[in-house]
């Protein structure tokens, strides 16, 4: 995570008076251009982070590093995202910790391999589609530090014919059929490490649950997390009208004897 003056190079966030958000990444000489005029970068490049900065025709903007959760609604997608309040519950579900030792598959665009890395985790990442795997390798190399960097290590390559990782902490899945990774996981996982998927569908869910019901994995478990924001101005203080209603459904299992 950076700190003090905003650097060329680094991506910032620019928020005007209605709290629309705008993503730059900070070069000499750049431009950024709204309906409300023109900011150079050259007047966002060396101010502190939190800087009151006025366009050319005089409208207002903040100038903020981006959170995570900031840059996983903004950054370029290939894949569907998991979204901040799944992934804030994953790296508690999963037990994510500084030197944990992750297979993550797939990694789609990379907001997931973000958390973990964050986290402190050393992620291998599997995923199947070169595609992907570029967009993933260039957000996480836009958001995250060298160091957290150095600890990802990713491989174009489909986790349902095998896993060569052995003695593994975590297997954190988001793909469609992870039931075809439940034996993979098995043999990948030190004792009592922690297998969580990820999944939009119940279907998904029943599927998995009967493959982790037949294996060496105990202490099944399936949530989903409902995050609603609240309207909060004055005497009008109540629940938003509208909320991401539906994402996807957590279940983790942990490995135990045969
Ligand atoms: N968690 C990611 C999104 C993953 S989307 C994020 O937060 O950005 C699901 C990804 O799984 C896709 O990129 C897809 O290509 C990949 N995938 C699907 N089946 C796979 C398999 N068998 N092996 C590896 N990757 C797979």
């Amino acid at each position: 995570m950076s700190s003090g003056v905003l650097r060329v190079g680094e991506p910032v966030l620019l928020i005007d008076r209605k709290q629309r958000r705008y993503l730059i990444d900070l070069k000499k000489g750049g431009e950024f251009h709204t309906h409300a005029g023109v900011i150079p970068h050259d007047e966002i490049i060396g101010v502190e982070e939190g800087a009151r900065l006025l366009s050319g025709r005089g409208a207002g903007f903040l100038a903020l590093r981006p959170t995570q959760a900031d840059a996983v609604l903004k950054m370029p997608r290939g894949a569907q995202v998991v979204y901040p309040k799944d992934s804030a519950a994953i790296l508690t579900w999963a037990d994510i910790h500084p030197g944990a030792r992750v297979l993550e598959a797939g990694i789609g665009s990379g907001a997931l391999s973000m958390a973990l890395l964050r986290a402190g985790a050393a992620v291998t990442g599997y995923e199947c589609r070169e595609d992907f795997l570029k967009v993933a390798r260039a957000n996480v190399a836009r958001f995250c530090g060298p160091e957290e960097l150095e600890r990802y290590r990713t491989e174009l390559r489909d986790v349902y014919e095998g896993v060569d990782e052995s003695d593994l902490d975590r297997v954190v899945l988001d793909l469609p059929e992870p039931w075809r990774v439940v034996a993979h996981s098995a043999a990948a996982l030190r004792g009592g490490g922690i297998f969580l998927a990820y999944t939009p569908s119940i279907m998904q869910v029943k599927r998995l649950r009967e493959a982790l019901e037949d294996s060496p994995f105990e202490l099944h478990s399936t949530v989903e997390v409902l995050m609603r924001g609240w309207h909060v101005a004055g005497e009008a203080v109540r629940p938003d009208h509208r909320m991401v209603a539906h994402t996807g459904f957590l279940t983790t299992s942990r490995l135990c004897a045969p």
